[in-house]
């Protein structure tokens, strides 16, 4: 049993920016040589999150306007008057989906649906450079 640990850069544009990452978790599977076992994609910060979805057109605008209907950005929140930053709505949005994604992996490859890509989804106000973290646990 192993425990290794890799890490990737993401630039986002921010608000709300929708980014696949299953190339780069891949490839940190890959670089650790493991063949069985579980792996841990997680996002270090509060305004952005990871999920799963079919990476296509229509779902990259779906899922910005289902946010957009839960939390919208214009509204108040109480946030953005403890730190004027008006980034209330990232921090909500970001709580609702977490910032991990857990997947098994079998004979070296992730076990994703058809259809199924790790996203990570950056919500914050402005433009940002995430370090990813993909944890590895298996053999
Ligand atoms: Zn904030």
């Amino acid at each position: 049993m192993a425990v290794i640990t890799k890490s990737f850069s993401v630039k986002t544009k921010g608000d709300t920016d929708i980014k696949n990452i299953t190339p780069q978790v891949g490839d940190a599977l890959k670089e650790a040589g493991l063949s069985n076992g579980i792996l841990t994609v997680f996002v270090p910060g509060s305004t952005a999150g990871i999920t799963t979805t079919e990476y296509e057109p229509g779902l990259l605008k779906d899922l910005p306007a289902l946010f957009e209907r839960l939390i919208p950005k214009g509204d108040d929140y109480h946030h953005n008057l403890t730190w004027g930053d008006g980034n209330g709505y990232a921090h909500l949005r970001a709580a609702l989906i977490k910032s991990f994604f857990t997947v098994p992996f079998v004979k070296g490859e992730l076990i994703l649906g058809t259809w199924q890509q790790i996203i990570l989804i950056d919500f914050d106000n402005r433009r940002r450079q995430r370090e990813i973290v993909v944890q590895i646990i298996g053999e």
